[in-house]
């Protein structure tokens, strides 16, 4: 009895620790024990951090699209800086906990500008001369990677050559690092859940696991690692009906005890017309998937995206959107997810940003629970329950604009 008692008081004094974000203040830094996500604005792609149980660290995409026109959102905070620095200092900001802050894993979920960098006129070269700086390339140049995770290591060929500028860019910085640098570069295998995992402290948080789910079309089948091939032969299907870049999207499924968290790059789930069925892979990745305490938006919540099925199986309590298009979401993915047929009980989405003219028409239809911000999520001890932190990205000011939560995971 006394035992438990005093379970319980520890319980509680770690719970009155965790709650020191409050509105108006810097956000707290991160601490042993808890799991953060942060959906980091650049308004210029995907860019998010992980700080694991044991302070093991991962970046998933470091986007940095280059093109401004009214149909984009604009650079957060400003333009004045490349969305790839922004980033890197977030992250310092984010783990200032740590003397030597260093990324133990970054994962590029697909070859897209938004994810990875795009290459242009004004873009610097790195120290090396070999590649540009630019979204994942900033952030490798400044803060160390371990090991580096994407679909193509090392030949790049499915579909096809994937041999864009920006891939290319991107291809060079992979094997120089790889060659000079000492990181560890690996094709993101599905079905495994050994490629990602904890770091430094791995026998104190059993329950933390990172499953491998979906790339190139490859799903985890949800029992031990074994997966299924989602996309037919190459030489069995018309070139035109090829899997797009998107389709090839990395997914997988972050877990800390009850808690779940979904990613699934811009995979879609609704084939454009006229296209063949397979081309929805968010349906076989949800399948393996299932519910999940938060989840962010494939493919930011785009026309092809969303489906009916991957909401209602996912059917997460706080969903997130990286946003930098007007198409982000689309009306029609932006009702679906305020559906009650769909999955019942409360629910709340929370965007980078809206653009101007989206807000006006989504603002009708639903609740939003940001419009602009970094979005951090915040999960306490043992993965029990879960916050909400938004923080403000119109500076660095790192002052929290909106707690909510907790809520308990499932
Ligand atoms: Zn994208």
């Amino acid at each position: 009895m006394i035992t438990h008692l005093l379970a319980a008081a520890v319980a509680l004094l770690l719970s009155t620790c965790r709650a020191q974000d409050a509105v108006g203040r810097e956000i707290a830094p991160w601490q042993p024990g808890t799991m953060d996500i942060h959906q980091i604005s650049t308004g210029r792609g995907n860019a998010a951090l992980y700080i694991f149980p044991d302070g093991t660290t991962m970046v998933v995409d470091a986007g940095e699209i280059q093109t401004l026109t009214q149909r984009h959102t604009g650079p957060r905070p400003d333009g004045s800086r490349k969305a790839g620095e922004w980033v890197v200092r977030y992250i310092r900001h984010a783990l200032r906990h740590d003397p030597q802050p260093a990324l133990d894993y970054a994962l590029l979920t697909h070859f897209h500008g938004d994810h990875m960098g795009e290459v242009a006129g004004g873009v610097p070269d790195s120290r090396s001369g070999v590649y540009k700086l630019a979204g994942i390339t900033r952030v490798g140049e400044e803060l160390k990677i371990g090991k580096l995770l994407d679909r193509g290591w090392p030949d790049y060929r499915y579909p096809a050559p994937v041999d864009d500028a920006h891939t290319k860019n991107y291809r060079a910085f992979a094997h120089w690092q790889a060659d000079h640098n000492g990181v560890k570069v690996e094709r993101f295998q599905p079905g495994r859940n050994d490629q990602v995992v904890l770091r430094r402290d791995p026998k104190k948080y059993p329950s933390f696991d990172f499953r491998n789910v979906g790339a190139n079309g490859e799903v985890w089948t949800g029992v031990a690692s074994t997966t299924r091939n989602h996309f037919p032969l190459l030489d069995s299907v018309p070139q035109a009906d090829w899997p797009t870049e998107n389709m090839c999207s990395i997914s997988f499924r972050l877990s800390f005890g009850k808690f779940d968290f979904f990613s699934g790059g811009d995979m879609p789930g609704i084939p454009m017309p006229g296209c063949p069925q397979w081309h929805d892979i968010e349906t076989p990745v949800a399948k393996a998937v299932g519910p999940v305490e938060a989840a962010i938006l494939d493919h930011h919540g785009y026309i092809d995206s969303m489906n009916e099925f991957l909401i209602a199986a996912l059917r997460p309590r706080i969903w997130t959107i990286s946003v930098w298009d007007s198409g982000h979401p689309t009306s029609a993915v932006w009702n679906r997810l305020q559906s009650k047929r769909l999955y019942p009980g409360p629910r709340e989405v929370y965007a980078t940003d809206v653009h101007t003219g989206v807000r006006s028409v989504i603002n009708g239809i639903g609740y939003m629970g940001t419009d602009h911000g970094h979005i951090v999520i915040r999960v306490g001890p043992g993965g029990d329950q879960f916050r909400v932190v938004v923080v403000d990205d119109a500076s660095e000011s790192h002052r929290v604009i909106k707690v909510a939560g907790p809520y308990e995971s499932r």
